[in-house]
């Protein structure tokens, strides 16, 4: 089951000696610290949410290390220039405070970095500024358990929301499975919030990829199916992506790779020539 939660942002700034170590652990070549941008994210916590839903203890235990390279997108104003941000270090932490219930809070805290470049500057000015304050996270946990009986929730007489016995039911999140990307939303009600069911595999697979995974794959293979096969037209291929999977995507856009190689010739020198000149681009591994 996939659930979809919301978060907080905080900045921090440039990396000390040891997040240096814990970021070049992912990162594809040695950063130095001014490079690198560095901000925390409240992920998730052990708070019943507005769905009537919360993570148990142990799962955001098992969450913590789950985190640890999973790649962070931005809105859409951001996200058109493919601005990406890396969860490095994440940690459960205790404040002392408690939950609306009464027992203590624990709430697992993320630690992201990303590349000082310039087109990133407008977006670290922004989480400086304490903006871009709304994180959503996505994962999958195995079941979701009744708060008052403990058996699973379908299965048993509660309802989510209900009051029985002085407490409210709710849906308890257990046993994470996976991580996948969390996002960061800039206007609330844009937020994706609440426990997102998944109806079958090919459901499951679109939200676990990510709707723009699967959106600049489609964009990649209609573009090189334009220089293969122009005669098929623009709009019958992009209706045509629109159908395909991931691995249908990634098969055709290898044939049609290797076909657009073919057909532009020439051509092909020149636009390497022309990217060769282009500033290098940050980071390789910072790209979902
Ligand atoms: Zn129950």
């Amino acid at each position: 089951m996939e659930i979809c939660k919301d978060g907080a942002v905080k900045a921090i700034g440039t990396p000390d000696g040891e997040e240096l170590k814990l970021i070049n652990a992912l990162s594809r070549r040695e950063l130095e610290a001014g490079e690198v941008y560095t901000f925390a994210l409240r992920l998730c916590d052990n708070e019943m949410d507005r769905d009537f839903e919360r993570f148990s203890d142990e799962t955001l235990d098992q969450l913590a290390p789950m985190f640890v390279g999973a790649s962070g997108v931005f809105d859409h104003q951001w996200s058109a220039r493919g601005q990406t941000a890396r969860i490095y270090r994440a940690q459960v932490v205790e404040d002392g405070s408690l939950t609306r219930d009464g027992r203590p809070c624990r709430w697992l805290k993320g630690w992201a970095y990303m590349m000082r470049t310039a087109e990133n500057a407008g977006l670290i000015a922004e989480i400086d500024g304490g903006i871009k304050r709304e994180v959503s996270v996505g994962c999958a946990v195995e079941r979701v358990v009744c708060s008052v009986c403990g058996q699973e929730l379908d299965a048993c007489p509660h309802e989510k929301g209900e009051s029985c016995g002085g407490q409210v039911c709710c849906g308890v999140l257990t046993g994470a499975q996976d991580v996948y990307e969390w996002s960061f939303v800039a206007v609330p009600a844009q937020r994706k919030a609440g426990v997102v069911k998944s109806a079958g595999g090919h459901m499951e697979d679109e939200a676990r990829l990510g709707r723009r995974y699967l959106k600049s794959l489609r964009d990649e293979m209609v573009r090189l199916a334009g220089i293969a096969e122009p005669e098929a037209g623009h709009a019958l291929m992009k209706q045509v992506a629109g159908r395909l999977d991931e691995q249908e995507l990634l098969g055709l856009i290898k044939l049609y790779r290797g076909r657009a190689g073919q057909a532009l010739g020439a051509g092909v020198q020149l636009s390497y020539g022309r990217e060769e000149a282009a500033p290098e681009p940050a980071d390789g591994a910072f790209l979902i």
